[in-house]
């Protein structure tokens, strides 16, 4: 089951060798079109240093957001290439294109130790549509494959999962091993008790993740407007509060299965709209008014939460508790974190996943105080859904 990585390389196969690696360099641009946050570069650099110290060069792949198959300069990996030299002693050229005779040549004049960035691969019409002869065309550019970009594992394009088929060794690096690593431990061999924490603005969005998780997990408690569906579900009352009409049968049915695994908030934080975030009260689940939304969770709920956490070993994260965005919102999607931080220092493994809930994470400084943040939102739930990722499933098997 478990995929080969750089590590199960041999020395031969990297000493003077060209890595064509796939990263996830998708990162936000200022307006000034410089890296606005560099994240996901770092999380790149421990495979490309290991590659670098073992005597390879390194061609870097990656999209930039959506330019549909079309160059699109404000979509550039230019100022990504300039970021990423500021990081690393190594001296990094861009090329900017990607499947041409400049790349080839570039490529192959690259000399060890070196890093050359390609340009978007998203300009290129063949991308994602997984194009046959595109992804031949890549597996030209290197000696061997690295797959590090786990954020677009999920989607079988040429720079993921074509060009895996056509260059050997395919490998998983470093960030990509760590990711599937904890999310495939936690579903395979948790630790328990063993809780799952989803939240977020729709129930629809993550059904496949509940149907998948219950029957793993010992409690799955839900936060978020989610929770809304679920009291309408009940018979309650939930006022002007976020509720998907559509999704109230199968919430229903969740809750004749689930029983006592599925704990949902006892209490809610009301306000008759955002904007009047300073009349925010506190009140029970079965006394919202008609005039008001829950925006977040309530106090009880935040600590019968945080407790469960607290004895937990195993807790996954998926959503945020309230509008986090806005305070007083935002108090117990903060709550959680900081019970899940807790939990790590006393030897929990906590993992979390979903780009806002890794956001207010991250907002809170407490990233380094979780055992692990997934760098893929739309992967790691396709994941836990229990769905094959495509670029992960064209990688070498370790037995092979
Ligand atoms: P993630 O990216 O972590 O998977 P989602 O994208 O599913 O999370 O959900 C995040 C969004 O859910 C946030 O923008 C947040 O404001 C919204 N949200 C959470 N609770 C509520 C609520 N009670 N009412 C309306 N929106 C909510
Ligand atoms: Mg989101």
């Amino acid at each position: 089951m478990s995929k080969k990585t750089v590590r199960d390389l041999t020395d031969a196969q990297l000493r003077g060798k060209r890595a064509l690696v796939r990263v996830d360099f998708n990162v936000p641009m200022n307006d000034s079109m410089q890296v606005g946050d560099d994240t996901r570069i770092r999380a790149a650099m421990p495979t490309i240093e290991y590659l670098l110290e073992r005597g390879a060069c390194v061609i870097l792949l990656s999209h930039l957001g959506r330019p549909k198959g079309k160059p699109n300069p404000s979509y550039s990996l230019e100022p990504v290439a300039r970021h990423l030299a500021t990081l690393t002693k190594a001296r990094v050229d861009f090329v900017e294109t990607t499947d041409s005779d400049e790349a080839t040549r570039a490529a192959t004049e690259l000399s060890v130790g070196e890093i050359l960035v390609l340009e978007n691969t998203r300009f290129l019409g063949g991308e994602e549509t997984n194009d046959e002869r595109l992804s031949r065309s890549l597996a030209c550019l290197g000696d061997v494959f690295v797959n590090d970009a786990f954020g677009a594992a999920h989607r079988a394009h040429a720079s993921t999962e074509g060009v895996a088929r056509h260059l050997k060794p395919a490998v998983a690096g470093l960030l990509m091993e760590k990711e599937l690593e904890y999310l495939g431990g936690a579903l395979e061999s948790p630790k328990r008790p063993f809780i799952s924490i989803l939240g977020g603005a729709k129930i629809s969005g993550k059904i496949d993740v509940i149907e998948q998780l219950l029957p793993k997990v010992d409690r799955l408690l839900i936060g978020g407007a989610m929770a809304c569906t679920f009291f309408r579900a009940m018979g309650l009352n939930t006022g002007k509060s976020l509720v998907e009409e559509d999704r109230l049968e199968m919430a229903r049915g969740l809750l004749a299965r689930a029983g006592d695994k599925l704990v949902l908030p006892s209490d809610a934080v009301v306000a008759p709209s955002i904007e009047e975030s300073k009349s925010a009260t506190n009140v029970a689940r079965d006394a919202i008014a008609d005039s008001q939304a829950m925006f977040d969770i309530g106090p009880k709920s935040s600590e019968q939460f945080s407790s469960l956490i607290a004895e937990a070993r195993t807790v996954i994260w998926n959503g945020p508790m309230g509008v986090f965005e806005t305070p007083p919102f935002d108090r117990a999607t903060r709550a959680v974190a900081e019970a899940m931080a807790a939990a790590t220092g006393n030897g929990a493994i906590t993992i979390v996943g979903g780009g806002d809930s890794a956001a207010a994470v991250a907002d809170l400084g407490l990233e380094s105080r979780m055992s692990h943040v997934s760098t893929g939102g739309g992967a790691s739930l396709e994941f836990l859904e229990g769905k094959e990722l495509p670029g992960v499933a064209a990688l070498e098997d370790k037995s092979e």
